[in-house]
């Protein structure tokens, strides 16, 4: 194959049936396999009997690799990228190179396949008419309920990506920004263990909470508001976000508006308040 073109592939999310014939034949065919973890892949390419160049492109070597595979590319060379699992680009790298190519007026072309948010939502049994996918909320606890915070009024089903040890304290998050709404963690999807844990935040916190939970997952959250009556009054939850002390007087009001149910003016207004009572005490 001599015409450039950078094929974005998709792979299996672990079970190695989830491929399609047109990814093994393009990854065949391609003078260059760029891999986000080559040792991995190569398990994967072997499978298929499938022995091309490899080189690695993965986040801490995007710059300068992705200059070399565009130089590939210039030369007329064609380019497969794929991921450790599923499609790259979605919380994967890719998207750097994908739009330095474009920039150059270099054919993408992609193969689609497996996506463990599209794969969740899809079994969710949540409406799929509209949803958001979030990819990674923060590591830490602060950012992580601004960015809750910040999809509290969005209407559809909310998909995001999490990593199995932080999978308890980011289920907590949810529950106390966005109340007790319905919450489906999908645990090793199309793996021997796959699994859906299925309730209200509480009920999948408590389930969450017997063991540890192995493996990859995505969490996904039901729409809906809370109703005045499920939330916590104003000041208890202002007064709980002042003295984590993490947070700044903007964030707490943004947060405490949408676990109480009032305006953001309101929760600034009150906030501002209550950090003079607490400055003059
Ligand atoms: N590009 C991938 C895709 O298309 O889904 C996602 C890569 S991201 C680095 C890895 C995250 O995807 C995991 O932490 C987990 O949240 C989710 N994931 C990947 N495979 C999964 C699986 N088999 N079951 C559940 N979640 C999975």
């Amino acid at each position: 194959m001599t015409v450039a073109t950078l094929y974005i592939i998709a792979t299996p999310i672990g079970n190695l049936e989830d491929i399609t014939y047109r990814a093994v034949r393009i990854l065949g065919e391609v003078d260059l396999i760029a891999a986000e973890d080559t040792r991995h892949s190569l398990k994967l390419l072997t499978h298929f009997g499938i022995s091309k160049p490899l080189t690695s492109y993965f986040d801490h070597n995007q710059q300068f690799k992705g200059e070399r595979i565009l130089n590939a590319l210039r030369r007329g060379k064609s380019v497969a990228l794929i991921s450790d699992a599923g499609t790259p680009c979605i919380s994967d790298p890719g998207f750097q190179l994908v739009r330095d190519a474009v920039a150059e007026n270099i054919p993408v072309v992609p193969l689609p396949g497996a996506c463990a948010a599209v794969t969740a939502l899809a079994a969710s049994g949540l409406p799929t008419d509209n949803f958001t996918f979030a990819g990674f909320p923060p590591a830490r606890q602060g950012k992580r309920r601004t960015f809750i915070t910040n999809m509290s009024e969005l209407p559809g089903t909310l998909v995001l990506y999490e990593a199995p040890h932080r999978l308890l304290e980011t289920l907590n998050d949810i529950r106390e920004v966005l109340g007790e709404r319905q919450v489906i963690v999908a645990r090793e999807l199309t793996k021997i263990f796959e699994e859906f844990i299925r309730g209200s935040a509480s009920e999948v916190i408590d389930t969450v909470s017997q063991g540890i939970v192995r493996g990859e997952v995505v969490i996904l959250i039901a729409p809906g508001k809370m109703t005045p009556q499920e939330s916590e009054p104003l000041e208890s939850v202002l007064h709980r976000l002042m003295t984590d002390g993490t947070l700044s007087i903007k964030d707490i009001a943004k947060q405490a508006a949408v676990i109480a149910g009032v305006s953001r003016s309101e929760a600034y207004a009150e906030a501002l308040r209550l950090k003079d009572d607490l400055d003059r005490a």
